[in-house]
């Protein structure tokens, strides 16, 4: 299938980008990796009239840990955080996540932040900064903004940035203890979407409590899901199987599947506990021996 017809434009800086935007709103869209937005335009569910690509502006393909965060920049690709020593030492669950996102074609090409932009419902990366309590960076012409990630996706395929701004960066909190995640997924077969995953992220205190916890869910509810009272039930307790078995029984609770063809709704849900207690165990570990 081909698109319909659209403009193309290729700036080279993220102020023109913004004026780009500022002047055709709603009729354009960020071109980034493409692996999303060229499928929906191929099967016209998306027909932007002007296509902005943001390849071509340099300095957005950063991941640096230089301050308290890890930042990442709009233009990072799944295939740079499968290869960054940085975030394989500072945040075990997006290590974790990059390589089991799709195939080597899609991880070369597609993008963190457009993965986050995109609120697919399937995407592992909402889920991964959910668990982690990561910032979203947008940039419009009239400045800069901070979206906590818990607030940034609205719907399916929905989010609170505007048309007129650019996803310029995610800030991902490094871990401010001894800190581990995981992310685990299950799929049909090798590059699929997920059937059922789940992130995770633990920090401990000095005393070796849970000072911080982070769980959310993909593919299981019609956005990616942020289990809260798990997250809740485990902050300031001693880590345990049994705490960790109650936690895990919390984030089931949390999902809402629907059955298709990966499975049944129970069948998913059974996957979230099962993955939940086992992405625990492993965070866990990781904490303990970091
Ligand atoms: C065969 C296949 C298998 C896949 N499997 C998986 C999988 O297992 N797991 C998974 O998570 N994903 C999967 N994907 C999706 C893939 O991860 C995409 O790369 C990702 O969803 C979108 O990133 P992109 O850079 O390609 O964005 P694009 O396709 O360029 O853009 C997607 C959307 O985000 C917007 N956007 C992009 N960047 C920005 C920005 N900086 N600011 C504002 N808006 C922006 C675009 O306007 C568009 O609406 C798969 C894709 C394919 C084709």
């Amino acid at each position: 299938m081909y698109p319909a017809r659209f403009d193309y434009v290729a700036p080279t800086t993220v102020d023109e980008v913004l004026a780009v935007l500022a002047e055709r709103g709603d009729d354009a869209k960020v071109l980034a990796g493409g692996q999303s937005l060229i499928p929906m335009m191929k099967l016209r569910f998306a027909f932007p009239d002007v296509l902005v690509d943001v390849n071509r502006v340099p300095g957005l393909d950063y991941i640096d840990d230089a301050d308290g965060q890890l930042r990442v920049g709009a233009l990072v690709r799944h295939n740079d955080v499968v290869a960054s020593d940085v975030v394989g030492r500072v945040n075990h669950t997006m290590a974790a996540a990059a390589p089991w996102i799709s195939d080597p074609i899609v991880r070369n090409v597609g993008t963190v932040g457009g993965s986050v932009a995109h609120a697919d419902p399937l995407g592992d990366w909402a889920s991964v900064m959910l668990a982690c309590g990561a910032d979203v960076v947008a940039r419009g012409t009239s400045g800069e903004r901070v979206i906590p990630m818990a607030d940034f996706i609205t719907g399916p395929f929905t989010t609170v940035l505007e048309p007129t701004e650019l996803l310029t960066e995610l800030r991902v909190p490094k871990y401010t203890g001894r800190g581990g995640g995981a992310y685990l997924k299950l799929e049909r077969k090798v590059s699929d979407y997920a059937t059922a995953a789940v992130a995770t992220h633990l920090d401990l205190d000095g005393g070796g409590d849970i000072a911080n916890a982070g769980i959310a869910l993909t593919s299981v509810a019609p956005n990616n899901v942020k289990a809260v009272e798990a997250e809740q039930a485990l902050i300031g307790q001693a880590p345990s199987e049994a705490l960790f078995a109650e936690a895990a029984q919390l984030a089931a609770r949390a999902a809402d599947p629907r059955g298709d063809e990966r499975g049944s709704a129970e069948y998913k849900r059974e996957v979230v506990r099962i993955f939940t207690q086992r992405g625990l165990t492993k965070a866990l570990a990781l904490a303990q021996g970091s």
